[in-house]
């Protein structure tokens, strides 16, 4: 396999090297030549005019391509207008067919239906490239329907786009179809000896708290944590909602898992009521960090990437990059991240609207991403490159920047335990670290209530109220320190005996040596089975200092629409009784 690349600037250049190839190809084995023409603006007459030059010089060859945010040739951002590569396969076996689809609401469905049939008639594919105009498409269900595509296809590609960000017209265009601002063109590859290596860098790291996105509908972010989204934006980053937004957000995009993969999306306008339009569809209820791009990261994670897919050795490496990590580096920045791959084979590519790849067998629409595939085609010569990026320094801004995110983050995660710690001990008890009065009562309010509302469907709750008989005893004979001995013994036989029997059992400290056991939906039976093994199991156990002590045992079950201190007082009535009755014993009521 050959790559070939070279600008478009006029006619008689770009022939020149057309009849190059076409007379390369005279004592060379060719298979398949595909060109890709990439355009960073939208003259779709040029467009037009380059391809049919490929056409004419060379009409069994096959073209792709799209207008771009930037094109990327011999691994650099480039600033002629129009950059083509040329893939040559040289493998017999090797076969490459490019199909163009027409791509809106509507035919989203047939088109991933299509490509099934078109796949599965074509068992030689290995690796399908799409090139989309996303022009705000959603994109979810048809990633998800392009995922049931045989598992064994690498798939990736990037969203059309232009070098003017607030221009939504974009194109794609390939051979036999029309240059068109709502299609998708699949570049399908494949054969025996053909092998392709696919993966993706972000390099941005979360920032601060997790938020939960309590609403969002498609590309429309509407809440974080029950607040309008762009609150965040000004209150942690005081962002103001200006003309400037989108350049100032896409630093922090959002992070999510989905799929089981980070993913990020960036906000690139704020609507009157707070609410962010997303670059693409964002999920709710979902966790999510706001996240910042770190020079070293990303730059660790090209390198890391590179190394990976060097020792694959890829003779043509594709890049579909976000066109936020241009603005991100700048545009010379930006080579920092694509020339490497440049030192492994021939590398190019676009600045895209949104880039897409498989992971497993889940496509997904990525954003603020650089995408990497790389072909090969026969066995690879074992000869491992030793791939490092050349210029690894970062001057001190980047590192300071680095050093304040790490700080915040460090701080943010000593703040988010000590909530949990205080939310904890809120609600416990410190001695037995058992539920509270306070929490136990509104436990069990809660339940009695859930089960009045609906006492058809829901099994009525029952209470286990128990306390240690005769313990002013143990405190006076040996000691508060013992009676405190046994108060946290009692709390762990309690603890043992429920966790045998249901995960959802709430045990409180109600007072002094005086428990509650909320048990919510077990048969009235295995709640006095419940109290009979607390009773039993204290009974047996044998303190050194203060030998074996007792407990007496109240139970009941809720009654439907009764007031939960009536509830309350039942179980509170059979312990009384079961302590006038003799205690070590089981009353129920
Ligand atoms: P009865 O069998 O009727 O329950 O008799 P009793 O002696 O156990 O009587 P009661 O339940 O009223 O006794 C409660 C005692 O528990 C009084 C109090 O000093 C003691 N107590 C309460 N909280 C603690 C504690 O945290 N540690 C210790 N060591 N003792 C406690
Ligand atoms: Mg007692
Ligand atoms: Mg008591």
């Amino acid at each position: 396999m050959k790559q070939l690349q070279f600008e478009y600037i006029e006619d008689a250049s770009l022939r020149q090297e057309l009849n190059r190839i076409d007379r390369w190809r005279e004592n060379h084995r060719v298979s398949a030549i595909l060109f890709h023409v990439f355009s960073d603006n939208l003259e779709a007459e040029k467009i037009r005019h380059v391809c049919s030059m490929i056409e004419f010089t060379l009409p069994d060859s096959l073209y792709t391509g799209c207008t771009t945010s930037g094109n990327v040739m011999d691994g650099r951002l480039n600033k002629s207008h129009i950059t083509v590569t040329c893939t040559i396969f040289d493998d017999p076996e090797s076969k490459v067919e490019v199909i163009q689809l027409p791509l809106t609401e509507e035919t989203e469905p047939m088109v991933s239906q299509k490509m099934q049939l078109i796949v599965s008639e074509r068992p030689w594919v290995k690796a399908i490239e799409m090139l989309v105009t996303i022009r705000g498409l959603s994109m979810t269900k048809f990633c998800e329907d392009l995922s049931l595509l045989d598992e064994n296809i690498k798939l990736f590609g990037g969203g059309s786009f232009s070098d003017d960000l607030n221009e939504v017209a974009s194109f794609v265009y390939s051979s036999g179809s029309e240059c068109s601002d709502h299609a998708v063109v699949f570049t399908l590859m494949g054969g025996e000896n053909l092998h392709v290596y696919s993966e993706w860098v972000t390099g941005w790291k979360p920032l601060g708290r997790k938020l939960r996105i309590t609403k969002a509908d498609h590309a429309i972010l509407q809440e974080l944590d029950n607040k309008p989204a762009y609150d965040i934006y000004y209150k942690y980053l005081n962002i103001a909602n200006d003309a400037e937004f989108f350049k100032h957000t896409l630093e922090f995009p959002f992070m999510y898992k989905h799929n089981g993969i980070d993913i990020l999306r960036a906000p690139t306008a704020c609507n009157e009521d707070g609410s962010l339009v997303m670059t693409a569809d964002i999920e709710e209820g979902v966790e999510a960090y706001m996240a910042y791009g770190d020079p070293w990261t990303i730059l660790e994670q090209v390198n890391e990437t590179g190394e990976r897919l060097s020792v694959f050795e890829p003779q043509s490496i594709f890049l579909y990059s976000c066109a936020a990590r241009r603005a991100f580096w700048g545009d010379s920045g930006s080579n920092r991240e694509t020339s490497p791959f440049q030192d492994i084979a021939p590398t190019s590519g676009f600045y895209t609207s949104g880039e897409f790849m498989r992971t497993g067998a889940k496509l997904n629409q990525h954003n603020v991403t650089l995408l990497v595939a790389g072909l090969r085609e026969g066995p690879i010569s074992g000869s491992m490159h030793n791939f490092k990026i050349k210029d690894h320094k970062l001057d001190g801004q980047a590192s300071l920047v680095n050093r304040l995110a790490n700080f915040v983050q460090a701080a943010t995660e000593e703040l988010e335990q000590t909530v949990e710690m205080l939310e904890l001990s809120s609600i416990t008890d410190g001695l037995t670290k058992l539920y509270n009065r306070s929490e136990i009562q509104h436990r069990i309010t809660a339940a009695n209530n859930k089960y009045s509302e609906s006492p058809d469907s829901v099994k009525a709750p029952s209470l286990i109220m128990l306390d240690i008989d005769d313990f002013k005893k143990v405190n006076d004979t040996f000691g508060h320190h013992e009676g405190d001995v046994v108060i946290r013994k009692i709390s762990d036989i309690m603890r043992e005996q429920c966790a045998k029997v249901s995960e959802d059992i709430s045990i409180g400290r109600w007072g002094g040596e005086e428990f509650m056991i909320l048990v919510p939906a077990l048969p009235f039976e295995d709640v006095k089975a419940l109290a009979e093994s607390l009773r039993k199991a204290f009974e047996e156990e044998k303190f050194d200092v203060s030998g074996s002590h007792t407990i007496s045992v109240g139970v009941t079950t809720a009654l439907a629409g009764e007031h939960v201190d009536v509830f309350c007082m039942r179980v509170d009535d059979a312990l009384y009784e079961a302590k006038k009755t003799g205690k070590n014993r089981i009353v129920i009521k």
